[in-house]
């Protein structure tokens, strides 16, 4: 704590990561100002509550740097190219995420710190953060699923609650932020284009995920069908020691896991020398058993074995799992159509994984396209869809690829980006589907520009669905 006693620390934007981060701040003793580029209803209320704690906000300002800032703590959303980071840079002031803030703050007073186990990649980081708390729990350790999940790791570090390990889920932002970040093991899952709005360019969005696997002690885990995550390993400065370990759902090579005659095996941590592989569980085992979420429950193994964990308990943590909401959940069947919600498919290579667990289909889609191109998702498609039912502020995109590659394909255009627009969609890819099918919402874009989030867009999608169940019942 003594490091923080009268230390300047501006705090980047009012929100999730920044309300806590000024708050314990401010409790070590550090002189805190928060900047946040609103000043909304919202952001004054927050501001004044902040206030009467002790700290200084300034709304509606954050591209100068207040007087004496000694270092920058900032949202990880914001991006790298604002001005209040090039003024930190010129001033020489270091920047840190809310990733950064808490591997800095573990262990303080004294706590223990448990180590981190930490999942990135475009798509299956919730899933396999999961499964991997799932497993590290059926093996009788103290542990929390936390990070970009929703749970907070400030939370994690300093709170009462002991840990003997965490299974930490990071977005490529954080990772952005988060220089210093040590972690035991670490996997990247995959690496798809996402978010290049932000990072300015595919390279440079790998290298941010590739700082995860920086300084791992015992394991590098990369998917062996997508090479660039085992560049990344190569590339990393790893403790001496530290093994690249693959994943494959085919048959796994001396140091990978993978599946042999439907059953998960493991050949990187075989305890016996004369032993072949270690079975770990049935493909049956893993909810749902579709191939992008096998390769997640084998990453999740990974790092669990890793850590040392046997592998029965890797088969009870994965039979015990269950998937979150929105993602690939059936929603109801309706005159012989399933409707089924996967909103949390935000960019193209989520998309393609859940367009290809179903055949024929009626596709929901469109939002905010991030930067990302369609061609190559709906070229690979084309041939499973019945239709398509487009909305959003990009899906003149997704009309565009779909005109392309699948002409012959009914496209449904509505011309739309207000939040009524879901029960309409649902009509529409109802209108358009036959008995048999699958009425799928994988929007392939993000959801701000009609919700608040995908959680909201999934809801609209399943009430819909409900609201036309109950009409046709
Ligand atoms: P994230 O936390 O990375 O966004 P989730 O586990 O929430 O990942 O899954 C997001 C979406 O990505 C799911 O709805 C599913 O469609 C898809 N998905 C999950 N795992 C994978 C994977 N390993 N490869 C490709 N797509 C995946």
């Amino acid at each position: 704590t003594q490091d923080w006693q009268g230390k300047r620390v501006t705090v980047a934007g009012l929100g999730v990561s920044g309300i806590p981060a000024a708050r314990v701040l401010h409790g070590l003793g550090a002189v805190v100002t928060v900047v946040n580029e609103g000043d909304d209803e919202r952001a004054r209320a927050q501001a004044a509550e902040l206030e009467s704690e002790g700290v200084t906000v300034r709304l509606g300002d954050a591209a100068t740097l207040p007087q004496g800032t000694e270092l920058v703590v900032t949202a990880p959303g914001w991006k790298p190219d604002k001005p209040l980071f090039t003024a930190a840079a010129e001033a020489g002031v270091e920047v840190w995420g809310d990733v950064e803030l808490a591997w800095r703050l573990r262990g303080l007073d004294g706590r223990e710190a448990a180590p981190w186990l930490a999942v990135t990649g475009t798509n299956g980081k919730t899933t396999t953060v999961r499964m991997l708390a799932a497993i590290l729990e059926a093996a009788g350790l103290r542990t929390a699923a936390v990070g970009n999940i929703g749970v907070s790791l400030l939370d994690a570090v300093l709170g009462d609650e002991k840990y003997d390990v965490l299974a930490v889920e990071l977005s490529s932002y954080q990772l952005h932020w988060a220089p210093s970040l040590r972690a035991h093991s670490a996997a990247v899952l995959n690496l798809a284009p996402d978010h290049l709005d932000w990072h300015g360019s595919m390279e440079a969005y790998a290298a941010d995920k590739g700082r995860v696997y920086e300084g791992n002690t015992v394991a590098c885990v990369y998917n062996a069908a997508d090479p660039a995550t085992e560049d990344l390993v190569r590339e990393a400065d790893v403790v001496e020691g530290c093994r690249a370990i693959g994943f494959t759902l085919g048959t796994p090579g001396p140091s990978q896991l993978g599946v042999v005659d439907g059953i998960l095996v493991d050949r990187a941590f075989v305890e016996n020398r004369q032993k072949q592989a270690q079975e770990l569980a049935q493909v049956s085992d893993v909810h749902p058993p579709a191939p992008h979420n096998i390769a997640n429950a084998l990453a999740a193994a990974a790092l669990a074995r890793a850590f040392g964990v046997e592998p029965a308990a890797v088969r009870e943590g994965l039979r015990a799992f269950r998937p979150d909401a929105h993602r690939i959940e059936h929603v109801a069947e309706v005159d012989g159509v399933a409707y089924v919600d996967d909103s949390k498919a935000t960019n193209t290579h989520a998309t393609e994984a859940s367009l290809a667990a179903y055949d024929p289909i009626v596709w929901i889609a469109g939002g905010l396209a991030k930067g990302a191109t369609f061609d190559e998702l709906v070229g690979k498609s084309a041939g499973r869809l019945r239709g398509a039912v487009l909305m959003g502020a990009d899906r003149a995109l997704i009309a565009e690829a779909l005109a392309r590659h699948a002409p012959e394909v009914p496209v449904v255009d509505l011309d739309r980006t207000d939040t009524g627009a879901m029960s309409a969609a649902v009509r529409e890819a109802a209108r358009l589907a036959r008995p048999g099918d699958t009425v799928l919402l994988a929007p392939a874009c993000a959801s701000m520009d009609m919700f608040a989030n995908y959680n909201k867009r999934g809801e609209a999608f399943a009430d819909a669905v409900r609201t036309l169940a109950a009409e046709r019942a």
